[in-house]
């Protein structure tokens, strides 16, 4: 079998290795010249690292990341603490995995490195313009087609293959809202001289400011070599684009009233992007043919509870993990010649990527609802409703242990401690079970 990937960021590389762990053929094809991710920090949860310890690149994620210690919630004017949710051990001692901080840059280039050392084929500079679902194949720009058994379009929000796949009929929804991101010098910081500050670098944890229509993320990576500020706010665009260089002083005029150990940090960040957050609506379909979607190209969310980028991984996985034993299955029969016409190898990889399908529409659906509660959650004017939201937020966490509410540890098991990979293993074996024959004797 043979799979195109359309897009070589975070879900489409983990895409091509879990592919290649199934002796897949991959070609990658992605329109950057080189290999690139936003020079900022992202943050992996269980679930998320599941997948990487399932697809070997872990440890080496772990060696190059942090195990997060603490989350804490700030008030946004003055800075008092809400709550400081223990991670560490906790953490893995409930969904067996850690949950780390890392540069984007690094994760991206554990997957790549690992793709090219399994195998995994990289066409770069190709942007891809047309894809058929008949072959299936693709057209690059400048006129390449590129054909093969599968054709996977991971190329983000702006998704061409969704386009292609669904028409004009469905367009981006706009949250509002904006990001901007940074990632700076520890010695910055550190000249500032301030106490709080220091204190705050030291930290292997995430720092979150609570504030009306706004919040902010602070942690370290590299060591705590640099630090990673996200700035959430409502949307200044003015253009459609995703993403442009951000103001400071824009930037800097939006937190003026919050926390003055927060402005202090703001005041170091020496260059900022932003980025414009967008959802979709429920997309119709996400495969047609032999050619189905993942991660942002078909369900983008807010960045308000770290899943997007885990989404995108899990949907890579489970794609390889079908396809892989779905291969498994023909290799099995293949000395039967009513089963080893093209035909029926092809129907069954359509079948199968409408299983993918319709696996995961309803966790990433509810993941993406998640995100727009959350966004409610911390970006509440003052009054009663924020004041019992943090009277709740001190009794909340993420683990079992930490969580007096029950409501909050019950949410996150769902999405943090699912084994997306034993269910479609189990998933598969009912679909194998009515579309593919037994061979009697
Ligand atoms: C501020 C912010 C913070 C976030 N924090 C987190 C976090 O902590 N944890 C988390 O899990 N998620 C986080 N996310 C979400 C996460 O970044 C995304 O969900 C994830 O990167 C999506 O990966 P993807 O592979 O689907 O798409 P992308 O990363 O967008 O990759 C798409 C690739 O396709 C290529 N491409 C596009 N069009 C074409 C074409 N026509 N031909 C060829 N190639 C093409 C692009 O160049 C790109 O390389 C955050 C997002 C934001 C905005």
């Amino acid at each position: 079998m043979k799979v195109i990937i359309v897009g070589a960021g975070l879900g489409g590389l983990a895409c091509a290795i879990a592919c290649c762990r199934e002796g897949i053929d991959v070609v990658v094809l992605e329109k950057s010249p080189e290999a690139q991710e936003a020079g900022a920090g992202i943050q992996i949860p269980p679930n998320g690292g599941r997948i990487m310890r399932e697809l070997g690149v872990f440890s080496k994620l772990l060696e190059k990341g942090a195990k997060v210690q603490e989350v804490e919630f700030r008030r946004y004017d003055d800075g008092h603490s809400l709550r400081i949710m223990p991670f560490g051990d906790d953490i893995t001692h409930e969904f067996g995995v850690p949950w780390l901080i890392i540069h984007r840059a690094d994760y991206h280039q554990v997957l790549l490195e690992e793709a090219i050392r399994l195998g995994v084929k990289f066409q770069w500079g190709a942007t891809v313009e047309n894809v058929l679902t008949d072959g299936p194949e693709v057209i690059l720009a400048g006129g390449e087609r590129v054909s093969g058994d599968v054709v996977i379009g991971a190329d983000g929000i702006g998704s061409t293959v969704r386009n292609i796949l669904l028409g004009d009929t469905v367009s981006l929804i706009e949250t509002g809202d904006l990001a901007y991101r940074a990632v700076f010098k520890r010695e910055q910081l550190e000249a500032l001289n301030d106490d709080k500050v220091t204190e705050l670098c030291q930290r292997v944890g995430v720092t979150s400011w609570l504030g009306p229509d706004k919040h902010t993320i602070f942690y370290p990576v590299r060591d705590g070599e640099e630090l990673n500020l996200v700035l959430l706010r409502p949307d200044t665009f003015n253009q459609a684009s995703h993403r442009e260089k951000g103001d400071i002083y824009e930037m800097r005029e939006s937190y003026a009233d919050w926390d003055e150990t927060l402005r202090k940090i703001i005041s170091c960040v020496p260059s900022v992007d932003k980025w414009k957050l967008s959802n979709l609506p429920e997309l119709p379909l996400w495969s047609k043919g032999a050619v189905a979607l993942l991660g942002d190209a078909c369900h983008p969310t807010l960045p308000y509870q770290a899943q997007g980028a885990a989404m995108a991984v899990e949907d890579g996985a489970l794609i390889g993990k079908l396809l892989g034993l779905l291969q498994a299955r023909f290799t099995k029969l293949e000395k039967d010649p009513s089963l080893s016409t093209n035909e029926s190898t092809q129907n069954n990889i359509v079948s199968v990527l409408e299983l993918y399908e319709h696996i995961r529409k309803k966790r990433t659906s509810r993941s993406v609802q998640g995100a727009i509660m959350n966004r409610k959650l911390f970006h509440m004017q003052d009054g009663l409703l924020r004041r019992i939201r943090d009277f709740l937020v001190r009794y909340a966490g993420v683990t079992r242990k930490s969580d007096w509410t029950w409501l909050s540890s019950f949410r996150q098991r769902q999405t943090l401690g699912h084994d997306v990979l034993e269910e479609s293993t189990k998933l598969f074996e009912v679909w194998a079970a009515t579309h593919l024959p037994v061979k009697s004797g």
